[in-house]
């Protein structure tokens, strides 16, 4: 816990630039261990592999691994926008952690809204479905952590272009989606996308 900042200043590019692209992954992962214990999660692996641009990361819960694109290694000004996309699957390792492992219940519980969510995940794959993909409880809350984690380091790369770049991108787009939302779905959009998991619920599983 006391060490976590030698972990940080991997990230910065004086020392960044010099890593070789098993040590920018050994990096992500030792960040990885510093969020699970924040989170009091399991440690995931974090994998790098190839992927289309589109596709930044995924968790992978049987295997509790998280899958990363190997350009937020390869490509230096990638890096923050790699953290973001390691804190928002890790947020989704701990959303499976207490839905399924019997950390939290009640009928209120944020684990009750978020095992729904899972049961009737949109995908988006429709193309013309984004505020439904964006909006759903697990995504929303997954982009709300990595946000507020991002942010959180505005004291130790805010010099950094990249991470003030990836910072405002990430800000805009937490809240254009909302916008995008409201206007495509209208004011009770939560609603409309409840209706929406429910179908997907239905559809897998009657
Ligand atoms: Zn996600």
């Amino acid at each position: 816990m006391l060490f976590n900042f030698l972990t940080y200043n991997k990230f910065k590019f004086r020392k960044w630039d010099k890593y070789s692209l098993e040590e920018r992954a050994y990096a992500f992962q030792k960040l990885e261990i510093i969020q699970a214990k924040k989170l009091h999660r399991p440690v995931a692996n974090v994998v790098f592999r190839e992927m289309d641009e589109k596709m930044k990361g995924q968790f992978v819960p049987g295997k509790n691994i998280i899958l990363m694109n190997k350009m937020f290694i390869t490509e230096d000004m990638l890096r923050f926008d790699g953290m973001f996309t390691l804190f928002h699957e890790g947020r989704h390792a701990f959303q499976h952690h207490v839905c399924f492992d019997g950390v939290e219940d009640g009928l209120f519980s944020r684990a009750r809204k978020w095992r729904k969510n899972f049961g009737g995940y949109i995908s988006g794959a429709n193309g013309d479905e984004f505020s439904f993909y964006a909006m759903q409880p697990i995504e929303r809350d997954a982009n709300k952590y990595a946000l507020q984690r991002l942010k959180s380091f505005r004291f130790r790369f805010g010099e950094d272009r990249y991470y003030n770049a990836t910072v405002s991108f990430e800000e805009r787009c937490f809240y254009d989606d909302k916008f995008r939302a409201r206007e495509e779905l209208g004011f009770f959009y939560k609603h409309k996308i409840a209706k929406r998991q429910k179908e997907e619920y239905e559809r897998y599983n009657y």
